[in-house]
């Protein structure tokens, strides 16, 4: 059984296609169960109406999803949020996502000191404060996230070599440092297909990650991180076929944010 849990809306000002789109390219993908994870709206992210969706459209999205699940009994669709990790922020975060009916939160590191990490136009960061530091501060911050419990699923766990910078220094110590809080936390990991569409060409979390995460008994489930209907589900025959390779047979899914494994 696979699923889909990584799906953005155009609510969010930078993907596109209406959310019933998304559900159709999921059924005729085949996939069985799929949740919509929007980049949820906090009042601590200094942001524009481009990187996440406007407070006021947070309710609508809500009932929207709700009213697709009526639509299309055919397939099971949950609702998620995709929330930032801002190191100060947790009980607030918490507080927000306490008040929603949520079946899981994502949580992701996009920002390092205000820097967004992962945005082309502020690509220059990158040399600027030194790839090396770079990946030292991500990882740090992943860990952070891992520990303070607010997330459920964390997300494209190296994210930071989406550009194709890669460390000059050994950073195996920093990975496994990183698993280890990942499995310290219980929590959970996805495979997020979306770094075989931008300059890395690679999935998060890249193999020798995924090992370690394995190794440590780390659960994971699948995301495509779609921006457009026709990326449900992208190349999630390169996910299986990796997940399995390294040992994994079972995924994870949520309702209300309790975890269930499934067969793969
Ligand atoms: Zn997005
Ligand atoms: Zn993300």
């Amino acid at each position: 059984m696979l699923v889909d849990y990584h799906i953005h809306t155009k609510k969010c000002g930078h993907a596109r296609g209406e959310m019933h789109e998304y559900v159709e390219a999921a059924i005729a993908r085949g996939l069985p169960e799929m949740g919509f994870s929007d980049h949820m709206p906090l009042p601590y992210l200094p942001l524009d109406e481009e990187y996440v969706m406007p407070a006021a459209r947070f309710p609508e999205y809500l009932a929207d999803a709700a009213r697709l699940q009526e639509k299309y009994p055919r397939i099971r669709i949950r609702l998620g949020v995709e929330a930032d990790f801002i190191p100060g922020y947790t009980e607030q975060l918490v507080q927000i996502l306490s008040g929603y009916p949520l079946d899981y939160v994502y949580g992701s590191v996009h920002f390092i000191d205000g820097w967004l990490h992962d945005d082309s136009r502020f690509i220059d960061g990158y040399q600027r404060r030194g790839v090396d530091n770079v990946y030292r501060d991500y990882f740090r911050l992943v860990q952070e996230a891992a520990e303070s419990g607010a997330f459920d699923i964390l997300s494209h766990l190296d994210l930071v070599k989406k550009f194709g910078f890669r460390p000059q220094r050994d950073i195996r110590g920093l990975l496994e440092e990183t698993v280890a809080a990942v499995a310290e936390s219980g929590k959970c990991i996805e495979i997020n297909t979306s770094g075989l569409r931008k300059p890395v060409k690679e999935i998060y979390p890249g193999r020798e990650l995924l090992e370690l995460l394995f190794q440590a008994s780390v659960p994971v489930t699948l995301g495509s991180d779609a921006h457009a209907p026709e990326e449900v589900a992208s190349d999630f025959d390169l996910a299986v076929a990796l997940l399995r390779q390294v040992g994994y047979r079972r995924i994870a899914t949520f309702r209300r944010r309790r975890r269930y494994l499934v067969d793969l």
